[in-house]
């Protein structure tokens, strides 16, 4: 069985001096591919340079994340904006970008962030990963004006009507964890079509649910993820996952090795 964890934060400090023993725990469970999503300039780097070191198995989604839009060191944007131009033939999608509402206060910087994060996809052709916590509305509304052609909604969470939105328009979801313990994402995993699912587990993010609680997030936590599925969709646990590996090839361009 293949898993997929597309969407992870493998640069986290968090996760340093982890890496190898997640990596083997991850091979051990059957994670095939891994997708590590940058946050601001020095995550894209390492990001990078984890890919380079795990070529095959780990990819690297470049971007700036709406949290940091207001710690942006002077230059930081343009210099990421070329990095991520110059990498063009390893990265495999712009992420995590998006907005949030909860951080309001920047909403004009984090619309400006976004733009121009949008600009660079459409300029480049890859897919993006968007975080769009209390927005996925707005997101919704504002991405028809580019040409993004593979829209991924990481961690998708409400309401069920935004979700038919996005299904019309072709995007992709990811679901993680909570799909084991929340009747709200559960809801939405019996609702969206298999064919425009993904697995993540935005590691390190805790989760205090069992069977995760007290433990550092892992990307082996995808095959609870799968089973969790499996059994919302009455399906079997190898039908689910075979899928999910399809799917991830064929939205991020990238042939499982
Ligand atoms: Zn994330």
């Amino acid at each position: 069985m293949r898993l997929i964890d597309a969407h992870v934060h493998l640069s986290d400090p968090e996760y340093a001096g982890h890496i190898e023993e997640l990596i083997a725990d991850a091979k051990n469970a059957g994670v095939a591919a891994l997708v590590t999503n940058s946050l601001n300039l020095k995550t894209c780097q390492s990001d990078l340079n984890i890919a380079e070191k795990y070529k095959g198995l780990v990819y690297p989604a470049l971007g700036i994340h709406p949290w940091n839009v207001n710690v942006l060191e002077e230059g930081e944007l343009e210099l990421t904006i070329d990095l991520i131009k110059k990498q063009r033939s390893v990265v495999k999608a712009i992420g995590e970008i998006g907005l949030d509402s909860k951080y309001e206060t920047v909403w004009e910087e984090q619309i400006m962030v976004f733009d121009k994060m949008l600009h660079v996809a459409e300029t480049l052709d890859l897919p993006v990963i968007i975080h769009s916590r209390g927005s996925t509305d707005k997101v919704i509304d504002l991405l028809p004006s580019y040409h993004v052609r593979r829209v991924l909604l990481h961690w998708f969470g409400y309401p069920l009507s935004t979700l038919d939105k996005a299904m019309e328009k072709g995007y992709f979801i990811t679901e993680g964890p909570p799909v084991v313990y929340s009747s709200g994402i559960r809801e939405i995993i019996k609702k969206v079509p298999l064919t425009n699912l993904l697995t993540e587990t935005d590691g390190p993010v805790t989760y205090y649910k069992a069977p995760f609680m007290g433990q550092l997030t892992k990307p082996s936590f995808i095959r609870n993820v799968v089973d969790a599925v499996a059994e919302i969709k009455k399906m079997q646990v190898e039908d689910v996952a075979q899928q999910i590996a399809k799917n991830f090839q064929v939205f991020f361009n990238i042939k499982i090795e």
